[in-house]
């Protein structure tokens, strides 16, 4: 009897695909499996942040076999139950059709992932490349499994008073309503691993989210039985103080090394996402080497052989300094275990051996416990070469063994539907599964009126997100919220601004000439209107003082209809606002932008960058200025930032808008078709698009670093190790 001839029976089936397909994060990617959950209920899909478990959760038996009875939908949920099935069977992937037969198996360690929005990690860039990385490495098939920690209440939730002033909220995640599954020995009882904590172990349980094929394994130090200091440990991502932080770096590092021992996983590779993991390096020579009782300064070369290593930052907060008191009380018994010298440690996380004050700086560990090290584009390759000279003083600044591999963003996961819709027709529905800059040369031939109904559209869509944000931010604050239902024009060009509110990121650089920008905004022929979005650190004053000023202008009735903030930046509104912008904006003091991705995300839908030759920018501009219609602008400035140099940036990027940027999107044909700029749009995807994603990020990880690094036995060989790394190692 089929499944339509016994209802109860369909319903069970249909029930059994929805939990099936709930339980994978593919669905963040898979627009399909996404469209069904969103059809099982809209408004419950979007209060629980897009989770598919408490989806089902709240539905409910009742309304799941009201559903059953659509049989279009039951069938939708089979068909994509298979496919879901199909994809991580695998077959056919890249990495199996150029490295069959290879014993690779990459752990990549993170104190960050943004895979999804209800799943929150993360903070910002670094979390959001972390979580593209593992989607990339599952659609391409390369062997990777993921170790991160699970924060109770992960990084803060934003809201901005009347004043401006930001509000931080810290609602606690319920894990057990999470794609999450808790990680079990046979008999049931918790996998359980041990790390050290002062003068005892401490214990933390593990969790896994599937994403696609790749599984991300979270530690979670919120163990009921455990005592409060232990219990904290996972509570918030980068909320703590250095001991706190401290903490969290030895549950990652050594925690999550332990974890895959227990789970019986065997890396062959380990890959460090910023020196927060570095610890991983360490627990890594103690596993091999075992009860050997080997010092470790001298062991710890042959294991950095199979160990790569991602710095992100040359800005100094981002990196990691310990005092060597605080992690003599932490990891001295650890250590001795391992019978190294306590000095020979401390050593590894100083510059100079002998500066008893020196605190442990946990890049230098980083950099010493790996082979292959890189930064996250061209030029942060070459500020690192520079900024850690002193680790290798026999090597001229060129010779000293960190490259780069230049970040970028999956495809899949910010493409809009309307321009993934435009990619099926003239790229190939390809487009998604793997980057071939040939392929990619057919964006040449899309003709203007379409490309501009889909820029129009996805301006339009994010118009309409912005005012139901605004209107729920002011209700939210008690405030009259009438005028925010029209703010904004879905015909006028709109450029948005949204990203941490870090002081190097000059987020009020336009405000520093009140009148000139309240005309740009204010014309009455050629208008140009604003979005802003973005978190100021909790302890960050001076970024929260720049947030103040975006929120006194967003609040300004002369402005407020052409100059909106928006709350709560996160991957849900990063999405609308990448969709929907015509331009995107970056102006950071260089070089403290170490890639930037966002601007990727834009670039993927057809948006045009405006910003700091900077980052990935530098090498985006470097590379294709040359055209008639290039894919963007640049706001020219010297190579390092000096005191003085904001001005001039504000007026140089004051020009550009003025006679630029404003002029080309208001140069229209008879059709009212913006020729040039959409000249530029092409340009973008033809030129951009297929190298500044994750795809061919990894692969460069795979062929040049994971595949390469280490003598482990049985390691086949990469082949056409890209030119871009070979400085490293
Ligand atoms: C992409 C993204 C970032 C990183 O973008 P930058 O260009 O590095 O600022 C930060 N936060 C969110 C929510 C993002 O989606």
């Amino acid at each position: 009897m089929s499944d339509s001839e016994n209802p109860a029976l369909g319903h069970a089936r249909f029930r059994e695909n929805l939990e099936f397909l709930s339980r994978n994060l593919r669905f963040s990617w898979h627009k399909p499996t996404w469209d069904l959950f969103a059809r099982l209920d809209p408004a419950v899909w979007r209060r629980t942040q897009h989770n598919p478990v408490c989806l089902l959760q709240e539905l409910g038996e009742a309304a799941l076999e009201e559903r059953a009875q659509d049989s279009m939908l039951v069938a939708v949920a089979a068909e994509l139950a298979e496919a879901l099935r199909a994809y991580l069977e695998g077959g056919g992937t890249w990495f199996e059709r150029t490295h069959a037969g290879s014993d690779l198996l990459v752990a990549y360690f993170s104190a960050e992932f943004a895979v999804t929005e209800c799943l929150h990690i993360f903070s910002g860039g670094l979390g959001v490349l972390a979580g593209d990385h593992l989607k990339s490495a599952s659609d391409l098939g390369v062997p990777l499994v993921a170790v991160g920690l699970l924060y109770r209440e992960g990084y803060f939730e934003q809201q901005v008073d009347a004043a401006g002033v930001q509000r931080e909220a810290y609602p606690a995640m319920e894990f057990e309503r999470l794609p999450l599954t808790l990680e079990q020995h046979a008999n049931g009882t918790p996998l359980l691993v041990p790390f050290p904590f002062r003068d005892h172990q401490g214990l933390a349980r593990v969790w896994r989210a599937d994403v696609g094929r790749v599984p991300l394994y979270l530690l979670d130090t919120d163990l009921p039985a455990r005592p409060p200091e232990e219990r904290r440990i996972t509570d918030r991502l980068y909320g703590g103080d250095a001991e706190h932080r401290l903490q969290q770096e030895i549950v990652l590092g050594i925690g999550g090394m332990r974890a895959l021992a227990a789970l019986g996983i065997a890396p062959t590779t380990i890959h460090l996402n910023e020196g927060h993991a570095a610890f991983a390096g360490v627990e890594r020579v103690q596993q091999a080497t075992g009860a050997e009782h080997t010092a470790l300064a001298e062991t710890a070369g042959r294991f950095a052989q199979d160990v790569v290593f991602t710095t992100h930052t040359p800005v100094p907060a981002g990196h990691d300094f310990f005092p060597a008191e605080l992690l003599k009380r932490y990891l001295g018994g650890y250590v001795w275990e391992m019978g190294a010298p306590w000095e020979r440690f401390l050593a590894l996380g100083r510059h100079d051996g002998t500066d008893e004050c020196e605190s442990f700086n946990m890049t230098l560990l980083a950099l010493r416990l790996s082979s292959r090290r890189n930064g996250v584009s061209r030029l942060h390759g070459e500020v690192s070469r520079r900024m850690w000279r002193g680790v290798w003083d026999d090597l001229e600044e060129p010779e000293v063994p960190i490259g780069h591999i230049t970040n970028g963003v999956h495809l899949a996961t910010w493409v809009a539907p309307p321009m993934a819709a435009l990619y099926d027709r003239h790229i190939g529905r390809e487009w998604r599964d793997e980057t071939d800059q040939v392929r990619w040369q057919r964006a040449a031939h899309v003709l203007g009126h379409e490309l501009w109904a889909v820029r129009s559209a996805q301006r339009a869509r994010l118009i309409e997100v912005a005012r139901r944000e605004l209107t729920e931010q002011l209700r939210r604050r008690g405030e009259p919220a009438d005028w925010a239902c029209d703010v904004l024009d879905p015909d006028v060009l709109t450029i948005v601004y949204a990203r941490r509110f870090a002081t190097y990121k000059r987020a009020t650089l336009l405000l520093s000439q009140p009148e000139r920008l309240r005309r740009l905004l204010t014309s009455w022929d050629r208008p140009v209107q604003f979005i802003f979005a973005g978190k100021a650190h909790p302890r960050d004053e001076p970024g929260k003082e720049n947030l103040r000023q975006i929120h006194a202008w967003s609040s300004d009735p002369r402005v407020r209809r052409h100059f909106v903030f928006l709350e709560g930046y996160d991957v849900e509104l990063a999405r609308s606002l990448v969709s929907g912008a015509d331009v995107w904006l970056n102006v950071p003091r260089r070089p403290y932008e170490a890639s930037g991705t966002s601007g990727m995300k834009a670039a993927a839908n057809g948006a045009l960058n405006l910003s700091i030759p900077d980052g990935w920018w530098a090498e985006a501009w470097a590379e294709h200025n040359h055209l008639a219609e290039p894919p963007g602008w640049s706001i020219e400035a010297p190579q390092h930032w000096a005191e003085g140099q904001d001005e001039e940036d504000a007026n140089a990027l004051f020009e550009l808008l003025e006679h630029d940027v404003i002029p080309l999107f208001y140069e229209r044909d008879l059709r009212a078709i913006p020729n040039r700029w959409c000249e530029r749009m092409r340009a973008t995807m033809r030129e951009l698009v297929p190298f500044f994603n994750t795809h061919r990020m990894v692969q460069q990880y795979t062929e040049a670093f994971y595949l390469r690094a280490g003598g482990m036995p049985g390691r086949t060989h990469a082949h056409g190790a890209s030119e871009e790394v070979a400085a490293a190692g």
